[in-house]
């Protein structure tokens, strides 16, 4: 069920009036529905009830609020982080160190450490370059680290071509027709516990074909390894589920992909791990804003400037990514227009020609779909500063990230000696 819905003519989420939350902690903010969230955390595992014990790990890159991953936590979901930085937020949302995967393809000497001393669950490694780097690093601390190697199954996920990481020429993970032999070498050294494979061939997946695909190259390379002497307990799915982000989309459901999981991994006898990112909290979110003004343009439709922007929610600029788009409080007129930020790039657009909610200065509306890649991709250009995050369950509400003020970033900013 969608949690962000009109009531009485005003858009609430879960139980909220949005107007409440703008007039508490001011636009544009992050909002999230703890039962979204919950809701998709809990069709996701039930999605995969036909599987004995999966490992559930939130790709926290998709949204690393500390609250979210606690709402995630709660719900017996570990980590995929691929950086220092999300180690450290998933321990602090209290994820047992056992439920972490690090993946990642440039992970520094000093974050393989880093996972080495807080004893995390698995590294996921791209290269063997990486594989010797942490062994030494392992061994060094008396200790084996536990590894799958990512594999790159060259496979085509029919997606965006700047999230789509399973073809030969993406930089991620090891080429699957290379990925015996690195195996190998890597088993015979004692830092390291060579214990999986892993596969993840990108993002907003619309079809499940190509992952149907990918696992099917990772069987085969179970079955290779096994049959060369090599021990395999475990293999990791990725991530990847597409979700609507236009009312009356249809994707995979949970439900069609674990059917699909099962066929695909029938006889593989290992423990599978899973890293969904969008698919848990896309829909759990939006982004809330305010009309600047309306300014017109010619004979075309009018700019509706916005009050977020591209640093906000990257998505549009960065992708061509489309956001559905919706008055707080619809008069039930609409309007054709193009909705911009006020930055100073043509690129800060959101929408051209879109069809849409009549709007005027001062209007709430929304960003729908603004849950994942949203507040975590944010910049401060143009000297904007950090949008807030608030979480939502029920009828109340907590601002669960701060605003970051221009003021601040000026603060940590510096004139040298020699230029006073
Ligand atoms: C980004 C990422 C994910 C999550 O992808 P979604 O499309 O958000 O599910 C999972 N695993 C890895 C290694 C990733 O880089």
């Amino acid at each position: 069920m969608d949690q962000f819905q009109l009531r009485d003519g005003v858009l609430h989420a879960e139980g909220v009036p949005l107007p409440d939350i703008a007039d508490a902690v001011g636009t544009p903010v992050y909002l999230y529905s703890r039962a979204a969230l919950t809701a998709q955390a809990r069709a996701f595992r039930e999605g995969l009830a036909g599987l004995d014990n999966p490992h559930l790990a939130f790709a926290v890159k998709a949204n690393p609020n500390l609250a979210v991953l606690r709402v995630l936590q709660r719900e017996g979901f570990g980590a995929d982080v691929v950086s220092g930085g999300e180690m450290t937020r998933a321990l602090a949302a209290g994820m047992a160190a056992e439920d972490i995967v690090f993946s990642g393809v440039g992970k520094t000497h000093a974050e393989l450490l880093q996972g080495i001393e807080a004893g995390i669950g698995q590294f996921n490694i791209e290269s063997e370059e990486e594989g010797y780097e942490l062994a030494l690093l392992a061994e060094r601390h008396g200790k084996r680290a536990a590894c799958a190697l990512r594999v790159n199954p060259d496979v085509d996920a029919r997606t965006h071509e700047k999230i789509s990481t399973g073809k030969r020429e993406n930089k991620f993970g090891v080429p699957i027709d290379r990925a015996a032999s690195i195996y190998a070498a890597l088993s015979a050294q004692p830092g390291l516990d060579m214990r999986g494979v892993a596969v993840h061939i990108g993002s907003q997946l619309a079809e499940l074909e190509p992952l149907e695909g990918a696992f099917a190259k990772l069987g085969a390379l179970i079955a290779e390894l096994r049959g060369a002497g090599l021990s395999v307990s475990h293999a990791d799915l990725g991530g990847g589920l597409g979700v609507p982000y236009k009312a009356g989309e249809v994707f995979p459901s949970a439900a069609e992909y674990g059917a699909m999981v099962v066929r695909a991994t029938k006889g593989w006898d290992v423990r599978l791990m899973f890293e969904p990112g969008r698919y848990i909290c896309g829909n759990a979110g939006v982004l809330l804003t305010r009309v600047i003004r309306s300014k017109r343009s010619g004979n075309g439709p009018p700019f509706v400037i916005v009050d977020a922007a591209m640093n906000d929610l990257a998505r549009p600029a960065m992708y061509g990514a489309w956001h559905d788009f919706d008055a707080v409080e619809p008069t039930g007129e609409h309007m054709t227009a193009h909705i911009v930020g006020p930055i100073c790039e043509t690129g800060d657009t959101f929408a051209m020609d879109r069809e849409t909610d009549a709007l005027s200065a001062g209007d709430l509306a929304v960003f729908r779909t603004a849950g994942a890649y949203g507040a975590t991709m944010a910049s401060s250009y143009n000297s904007r500063g950090f949008v807030p995050e608030v979480l939502v369950d029920g009828d109340r509400f907590a601002v669960v990230a701060e605003r970051i003020a221009p003021q601040a970033i000026l603060d940590a900013e510096h004139v040298p000696d020699w230029l006073a």
